[in-house]
């Protein structure tokens, strides 16, 4: 997929190279010439990045899970590492006061959201890997909702292959079902939530086994979601800076986070400074994709359709206009065509 990026081509290149450099920890052991690169290598996920350093939390679940810093090796310093990414680490990943392991290269990523300055930049920053649910907070007032911005978030995670999930908050200072309309075709699992009426339980269920990706604009309540669900979600992610010693994270770092309830767990990803991707690199297939029971008609459609109203021979547009898919077919055909125009231009 084109989504994916050449980190995953390079590695073998970067793995030799490695191999080179590598001090041998066991120097009076013979060393067998076709020994796997990095055998000894660990895998550990990534929780956030802070200047170069990253907190890498070490056997995930396991009897001896903890948190270890580490940096990333030489070779790998054109290679995006980010919040989500599974690392192979090597060197001191004890984690004890003062060491750095190492880490030297990132397991293949099963979802990848990137964001560039706007649709047009071709220079695009990776924001979360592996996250396979993306929760848009959006608030009822204050700021006021806006469609399109929540369209755009949509369309970044159906092109990553990713879940939309909705949370409106502030529904104590307005009424969100004229809003709430608008993706009314989409299937969209939503969650309304009020000054003190949080719906911890019912967000919480959405959470548990999956690794989602928190999004919104700033003002919208989405920290005071993120520290409701997750309790010390403050203390979390200031512990990387009490190991380096620089107080706390910047507002702009993303931070993986552990949900857990009775429930079971989960990771929730927070995007502090991410307010909106870019959509200069989407694949309009993948969001016709998402849309399984349009996907299928549309497979009558000419070579190269845009499936919008004007679009001459649409299988979609001719089924709608036919009466064929129902109110709900025509609703959701609206819909597909809102998210196909959000990055068409
Ligand atoms: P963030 O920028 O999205 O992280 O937003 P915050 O969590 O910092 O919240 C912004 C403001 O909205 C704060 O003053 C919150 O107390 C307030 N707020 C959050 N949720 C609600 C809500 O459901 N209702 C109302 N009335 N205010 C809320
Ligand atoms: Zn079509």
């Amino acid at each position: 997929m084109s989504w994916l990026d050449d980190t995953d081509d390079d590695e073998p290149e970067f793995d030799e190279a490695d191999v080179r450099v590598r001090p041998n920890p066991k120097a009076n052991r013979p060393r067998t010439k076709r020994r796997p690169a990095h055998g000894d290598a660990v895998v550990a996920r990534v929780l956030g990045v802070d200047r170069g350093r990253y907190t890498v939390l070490v056997d995930e679940d396991g009897a001896n899970e903890h948190e270890a810093l580490a940096v990333r090796a030489r070779e790998l310093r054109k290679t995006p590492i980010v919040t989500g990414d599974r690392a192979r680490v090597v060197g001191d990943a004890s984690g004890a006061e003062g060491t750095l392991a190492r880490i030297v290269g990132i397991q293949e990523r099963t979802s990848l959201l990137r964001r560039s300055a706007d649709d047009t930049d071709q220079v695009e920053r990776v924001v979360v890997a592996n996250a396979d649910q993306m929760l848009v907070v959006v608030a009822a007032a204050d700021p006021e909702p806006r469609e399109r911005l929540v369209d755009r978030y949509l369309v970044a995670a159906l092109d990553a292959g990713i879940r939309p999930l909705l949370v409106v908050t502030k529904t104590d200072l307005a009424d969100p079902a004229d809003f709430l309309s608008h993706f009314d075709g989409l299937g969209l699992e939503v969650f309304t939530s009020a000054r003190g009426e949080m719906p911890l339980e019912r967000i919480g269920a959405a959470l548990v086994g999956h690794s989602t990706v928190f999004v919104g604009h700033s003002g919208v309540g989405k920290s005071t979601l993120v520290n409701a669900l997750v309790p010390g979600a403050d203390r979390a992610t200031g512990h990387v800076n009490v190991v380096t010693g620089r107080g706390r994270h910047t507002s702009s770092s993303t931070v993986s986070l552990r949900y857990a309830s009775a429930a079971g767990r989960g990771w929730v990803i927070d995007t502090p400074g991410v307010r909106s991707f870019g959509l200069g690199h989407i694949d309009p297939a993948n969001i016709l994709r998402a849309f399984t029971d349009l996907a299928e008609i549309a497979e009558e459609c000419p070579r190269g359709c845009t499936h919008l109203p004007d679009a001459p021979d649409c299988a979609l547009v001719e089924a709608v206009a036919e009466g064929r898919l129902g109110d709900t077919g025509a609703a959701r055909l609206d819909s597909l065509q809102r998210l196909l125009t959000t990055f068409a231009g």
